[in-house]
């Protein structure tokens, strides 16, 4: 691979959860970060303030995924403080309310399908422009976020955002197809059970500590066991690996 280690990253839903430990595994690893996220200013505020305190960069900007602009303005953020990113994770996404599909009001089916769909290909598209040989750019890697929902089918909980994280899958692998000429490798990472705040927000508070008995490793993931294999397909340690799905779920 053309690009180096230590080039800048962009993250979207990068301020909680999944996101935010990947941020700190980057910034450690020594690439600066550029993340958005949807409302919560504190959290973004406290995690950059911690990414500084270890002595790394981490650029915060606040910004709604299905906005066009919004994340346009993320890549111009990152590019303008720590230069073209040469690796962007596509993790910003949501379940909507758990229950059953039949009394889910439609608006929130739109609403999730345009968060965690269409906000992902439009990070792609940014993400296009930012790092293709065809662009000027020296190439890089990306990573969607899928799910093991996406094989499951979200049953009685989100079915909807299972068929998100399907359609993720899908794309993963187009993108890699697509994009390999450009000089850029595209994978996903599909998540189990990890201890992150989306299933209390779903209404589900207790889910992890239910489910956890039927994981195959017996116990729930950290979003920090995550953060590394997304850093490790962000690297050139991944310079062969593309149109990837890795199930990071501990057999379930
Ligand atoms: P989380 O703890 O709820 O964090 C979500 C992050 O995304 C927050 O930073 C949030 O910002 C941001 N966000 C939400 N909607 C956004 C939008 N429209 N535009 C921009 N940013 C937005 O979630 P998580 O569990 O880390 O999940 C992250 C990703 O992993 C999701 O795509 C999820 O589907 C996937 N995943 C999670 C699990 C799991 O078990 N946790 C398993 C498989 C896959 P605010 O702080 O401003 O709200």
């Amino acid at each position: 691979m053309s690009h180096s280690d230590t080039g800048p990253v962009v993250v979207t839903g990068g301020s909680r959860g999944i996101g935010a430990a990947t941020v700190l595994a980057l910034t450690r690893a020594g690439r600066p970060v550029a993340f958005s996220y949807a409302s919560n200013d504190r959290a973004a505020q406290d995690l950059t303030a911690r990414v500084s305190a270890e002595g790394g960069r981490a650029l915060a900007i606040r910004g709604d995924v299905t906005d066009m602009a919004a994340i346009e303005d993320l890549f111009k953020g990152c590019e303008r403080e720590f230069g073209r990113p040469t690796g962007v994770f596509a993790n910003a996404g949501i379940t909507g309310p758990a229950g059953r599909f039949e009394t889910l009001p439609p608006e929130t089916l739109r609403r999730v399908l345009d968060v965690n769909i269409t906000g992902a290909g439009m990070t792609v598209q940014a993400a296009t422009r930012a790092m293709s040989t065809a662009h000027g750019g020296s190439g890089g890697a990306i990573v969607m976020m899928s799910s093991r929902a996406a094989a499951l089918g979200g049953g009685n909980e989100w079915i909807q955002y299972a068929a998100s994280k399907g359609a993720i899958n899908s794309m993963t692998v187009g993108f890699a197809k697509e994009l390999g000429g450009d000089g850029i490798r595209v994978n996903a990472v599909a998540p189990g059970l990890i201890d992150t705040e989306i299933h209390a927000a779903a209404g589900l508070a207790d889910r992890l500590q239910t489910k956890a008995k039927d994981v195959p490793l017996g116990r729930i993931g950290t979003a920090d066991e995550v953060a590394e294999a997304v850093k490790w397909l962000l690297s050139d340690a991944a310079s062969y690996v593309s149109g990837a799905i890795l199930d990071i779920s501990a057999g379930r």
